[in-house]
């Protein structure tokens, strides 16, 4: 049978990265992407577990492909991530039809691994952590693209152990790639067309904090400011505590820098803040949004909100709605506490029943419906700089591109335009997108 893959993704920017590395790794050994399971010979799923919802569906879809396999005795099955990383060997017992189990930093050795299973037809696990001089060396890492934006890894892993979060245990100890290397791959990037790089990591924020050698991340972004070609910066995970003051400046000063945070707060409750282990408090954070909109007025914020977390009161809740509405957020993201085995808060007494969780979390999704489009609805009549992405979904001629602010706005437009900022009228705005027309060059004022 050809080597042909399916890989499904669950969870964050992290797992899309890691995606993509294993596409390249398959590459390697001749496999080849489908998009549908039944035409291939390999189907991978790289998992999330910060979550019970994204856990019980990577498992649905796993179940999915039982039947395929018992069709088709070649086929091999394969998990990753963060469910495989927390469940390790287990999965074996528990999954027959599966074959492969490899960890969140075994996946340099995926191509070994699927060559053994298809040659001996014997089943793998891997999942043991690395050392800190191999991790560094394995760093996800590319030199050219053929996309507009890019993610670029500068850290990974999480030291900070939120009590509600299983990321530091699937995603081990926090590590920082060197500057150097990030400059370089930035550098490469920007050669190959590459306008866009968003730095990723768990928590960007305390990047190099460990080295004293190493750069600051506000340092960091100063370098990358000065690339010649990139024309955007982005960033994601912040923590609040350790958004330095310098950080935040940047805001102000490095003109490539766009004017977005995402900037998790997880709940407007001291009370809950501490028992989140979050190392802020609601005051401090207010006081770094009031920070950041001194050096930029027009900075739009997003943020990450817990409903329900253990002892949360209705006081706590409302502390949450306020701080909601005093920020003023663009989106939130917001998620119903869901106990994570192994972590602080999985241990916690919670006396909440679940229907009233879900009326809070109802109540903050409605306040927050209509804040974003307050927010959103400002830019409707206004002439935005768009940095053009691709063509849209909504067929020919239509190009689709982002704001500042990371909005995706879809417009008429040529395909030579992508990869160009572009002036555009933003005519309409959706829940998640607005719609505009291109503006004529020599129709603006200067
Ligand atoms: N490193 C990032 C992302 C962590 S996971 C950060 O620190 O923000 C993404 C989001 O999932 C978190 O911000 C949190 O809001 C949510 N989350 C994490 N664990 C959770 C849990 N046990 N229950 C509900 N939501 C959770
Ligand atoms: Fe999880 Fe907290 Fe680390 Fe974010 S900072 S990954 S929420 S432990």
């Amino acid at each position: 049978m050809k080597r042909t893959y399916y890989l499904e993704t669950f969870g964050c920017q992290m797992n899309v990265v890691d995606s993509e590395r294993i596409g390249e790794l398959l590459a390697t050994i001749g496999y080849q992407p489908v998009s549908q399971p039944d035409d291939a010979r390999l189907i991978l799923l790289n998992t999330c577990a910060v979550r019970d919802k994204a856990v019980r569906k990577a498992y649905g879809h796993l179940g999915r492909f039982k039947p395929l396999k018992e069709r088709n005795p070649e086929l091999i099955i394969g998990l990753g991530g963060c469910i495989a990383q927390q469940e390790g060997a287990e999965l074996l017992g528990n999954f027959p039809y599966l074959d492969l189990v490899f960890g969140t930093h075994n996946i340099h050795r995926l191509p070994e691994l699927v060559d053994e299973v298809e040659a001996n037809r014997v089943r793998c696990e891997e999942t043991e952590f690395l050392d800190r001089e191999t991790r560094l060396r394995l760093f996800p890492s590319r030199s050219d693209s053929d996309q507009v934006a890019r993610f670029v890894t500068v850290m990974q892993g999480c030291d900070n152990y939120c009590s509600y979060c299983v990321v530091p245990y699937v995603r081990g100890r926090e590590i920082s790639r060197p500057s150097g290397e990030v400059l370089t791959e930035v550098r490469a990037l920007a050669s190959s067309g590459v306008r866009e790089v968003t730095l990723i990591g768990q928590n960007v924020n305390s990047y190099g904090l460990r080295d004293a050698e190493e750069l600051s991340f506000a340092d960091l972004l100063e370098q990358v400011n000065r690339v010649d070609g990139i024309e955007r910066i982005r960033f994601t995970t912040s923590h609040p505590k350790d958004l330095s003051p310098q950080l935040i400046d940047c805001f102000g000063r490095l003109g490539k820098l766009c004017w977005h945070l995402h900037l998790p707060v997880q709940s407007g409750s001291n009370d809950i803040l501490r028992a989140m282990n979050r190392g802020y408090s609601r005051e401090h954070y207010l006081e770094i949004v009031r920070h950041l909109k001194e050096v930029c007025p027009q900075i739009r914020l997003s943020t990450d909100i817990i409903v329900g977390f253990p002892g949360e009161s209705d006081e706590d809740f409302n502390a949450t709605l306020d701080l909601l509405a005093q920020v003023c957020f663009a989106d939130i993201y917001s998620f119903i506490f869901s106990p994570r085995r192994g972590t602080a808060a999985a241990d916690l007494a919670d006396n909440t029943p679940a229907a009233i969780k879900q009326q809070r979390f109802d109540r903050m999704l409605k306040l927050q419906q209509e804040l974003s489009r307050q927010v959103w609805q400002q830019d409707v009549g206004q002439v935005c700089q768009v940095l053009v992405e691709g063509e849209s979904k909504q067929g020919a001629g239509q190009l689709f591109g982002r704001t500042t602010w990371g909005r995706i706005v879809n417009f008429a437009g040529e395909r030579s335009q992508v990869g160009q900022t572009v002036p555009v009228h933003i005519t309409r705005s959706f829940k998640n997108s607005q719609l505009g027309e291109l503006v004529c060059q020599d129709k603006l004022t200067p």
